[in-house]
């Protein structure tokens, strides 16, 4: 079973640089069993950094509806049999279940704070001007803060095609983005410039191997690196290979509409 002592090391192995806001995506079940549970990763996470932020995205608001924008990434009327189920967005709700309890347990600490956003919420600890810089129109101006802050991303546990920073890095070379739907109060709102797929992340790996700090723990790895120089490796990549970390899923539909930008027809 891991302890504090475990965590805090590892952590401070990776040599992180001090009082700099740190994005974390985290899979608590891959670390295996952790004495104390969430109270102690958070305990361990602020012995490193006291600026920390969680994605807390909501799929479960989405709707799908019968028509919209052109190569949208999405199957319009896709949605008629989930379009029932859909969730409405409120501040309490939780996160996705594939944002690791840890995810969750964050957004419940007292000093945390949340965005509104009703599909791609952050929370934020002591990032407030992060957190609130989000508007329904940019969902991902708190990533364009975090990166002015010259943020860190710590993976614990997780590969990158949880890496929300690198949809950032997309927009910034000028990817296509996407307008989803939500249901907010008794409405359904429109949520334009929202990212695609991230199922072709895993590359990225590879490609910035001398700029990722990696330490063992428990089986799995925590993994981290720095915004700003990833992003200048990632966005020049993406600039010279458009296609570049798209997935290879077939029917992907915004990995495809993506493709059909620069002419590349999907299986
Ligand atoms: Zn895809």
């Amino acid at each position: 079973m891991l302890t504090y002592r475990d965590i805090a090391t590892a952590l401070y192995d990776l040599q992180l640089p001090a009082d700099v806001p740190m994005l974390i995506h985290s899979k608590q079940a891959d670390m295996g069993e952790v004495r104390g549970g969430s109270a102690t990763i958070f305990s361990a996470l602020n012995s490193v950094a006291k600026r920390l932020v969680f994605p807390a995205f909501t799929p479960a608001t989405q709707v799908i509806p019968l028509d919209g924008p052109l190569n949208n990434g999405v199957r319009y009327g896709d949605g008629d049999n989930g379009n029932g189920d859909a969730v409405v967005f409120h501040s309490s709700l939780s996160a996705e279940a594939g944002a690791g309890q840890l995810a969750d347990d964050f957004r419940l600490l007292p000093g945390v704070h949340r965005s509104n956003h009703p599909i791609y919420s952050f929370c934020g600890l002591d990032v407030d001007a992060a957190i609130l810089s989000q508007t329904l129109a940019d969902p991902l101006a708190p990533l364009a803060a975090l990166y002015q802050a010259k943020g860190w991303v710590i993976h614990f546990g997780t590969d990158f095609t949880e890496s929300t920073f690198i949809h950032y890095i997309e927009r910034l070379a000028g990817r296509r983005q996407f307008t989803r739907w939500a249901r907010v109060g008794d409405c359904i709102v429109a949520c334009p410039n929202m990212p695609g797929c991230s199922r072709g992340f895993i590359p990225a790996e590879n490609w910035l191997e001398t700029t990722i700090r990696s330490v063992s723990l428990n089986g799995s790895r925590i993994r981290a690196y720095p915004m700003n120089l990833v992003t200048h490796m990632l966005k020049t990549r993406l600039e010279q290979d458009p296609l570049a970390l798209l997935c290879e899923e077939p029917g992907c539909a915004p990995c495809s509409a993506i493709r059909l930008d620069y002419g590349v027809e999907s299986n």
